[in-house]
């Protein structure tokens, strides 16, 4: 296990150790905070000793995301008791219950927005970030990221940013302002391998968009039926303390759209280990014609499932698509 992680967790078990006893006291009253300490004290104890991390039951190494929610556990995942299995579980569809309840109302309305994402963990959990802000007058904020790691320890890290963006959000920044400080609160309060790739952008009443893409997969502008990829990129965010981002800004006119993925839609693969890739996404953006949000999520989301079939998820999928709307005689009249 890296150095750095190891240093972590032993902090974070030595202030953990610091609470407990303040909180059990000199009573043998709390005697389910006194075994807590001595469990404590056995990760310590396997610090030292080099055991940390290690399976007792088949002494293979441990799934570290595991250890990073919690350093006290000591057994792998393939060696655990039934009882244990159902217990984890159980944590499992709880996180699962959460990180729904974190994901933005779908469909949203506002000022000739209309914005729709299919958001589809490859298990449980998912590392993927989506989030749409209503900010009223100030336009509509929308983040879609994608942190490093995946499950549990993936979706902690979701969770951190999701409340890290919505306190920004509030302070009204200017975008590139924000970004400069979620990066720096994300990389101190996270350990150094943690890190973010994110789209942030504001979509104003007047149908300009401000955009910042910190290392995300290329967001895809459609306008009048022409694709763009919108290359531009910073640094993901929480690489380091004190970073810059730079912001765009796109006109949409009625019909025009913004689409955004994860990289777990232009990597997901079919039976055969072919990848779905950016330009089938493309071609299917392309034959759609003027954006409608909610068909257009459908189609792609209907495209990727049937080109995986029956092969296995093997990242967490976010798809999310910002649509102009079309004035609604327009609509009638295509019709
Ligand atoms: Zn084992």
């Amino acid at each position: 296990m890296e150095a750095t992680l190891n240093t972590f967790m032993r902090q974070q078990l030595l202030d953990r150790r610091h609470r407990l006893e303040h909180a059990a006291g000199h009573s043998d009253a709390h005697s389910h905070l006194h075994s807590l300490l001595k469990e404590v004290d056995g990760a310590l104890a396997r610090m030292e000793d080099g055991s940390f991390g290690i399976c007792e039951s088949c002494h293979e190494s441990i799934e570290p995301d595991r250890l990073m929610c919690d350093p006290l556990v000591r057994i792998c995942l393939d060696h655990l008791t039934g009882q244990e299995r159902d217990a984890l579980e159980r944590d499992l569809q709880l996180a699962a219950e959460v990180q729904r309840g974190l994901l933005p109302r779908q469909g949203l309305e506002r000022d000739g927005w209309h914005i729709c994402y299919h958001y589809e963990p490859a298990g449980l959990v998912s590392g993927d970030y989506c989030d749409v802000i209503d900010a009223g007058e100030a336009g509509l904020y929308f983040t879609v990221g994608d942190v490093s790691g995946k499950g549990m320890a993936g979706s902690m890290l979701m969770a951190h940013l999701h409340a890290m963006f919505r306190t920004l959000i509030s302070v009204r920044l200017p975008l590139a302002e924000m970004l400069k400080h979620a990066s720096r609160v994300f990389s101190e309060s996270t350990l150094p391998s943690q890190y973010a790739t994110l789209v942030c952008g504001r979509a104003k009443p007047d149908g300009v968009v401000e955009i910042c893409n910190a290392g995300h997969p290329p967001p895809l502008l459609v306008s009048r039926g022409n694709i763009t990829c919108l290359e531009q990129s910073d640094l993901p965010v929480g690489l380091f303390a004190s970073e810059e981002f730079s912001v765009s800004e796109l006109r949409f006119e009625p019909g025009d759209g913004l689409v955004i993925y994860s990289d777990g839609v232009s990597e997901a693969m079919d039976p055969d280990g072919v990848e779905y890739s950016t330009d089938r996404l493309q071609d299917l953006i392309r034959g759609h014609g003027p954006v409608n949000a909610p068909a257009l999520v459908a189609a792609c989301r209907d495209d990727l499932t049937a080109f995986r079939a029956h092969a296995r998820k093997m990242d967490d999928v976010t798809l999310f698509v910002l649509g102009r709307q079309l004035p609604a005689r327009e609509f009638v009249y295509m019709a």
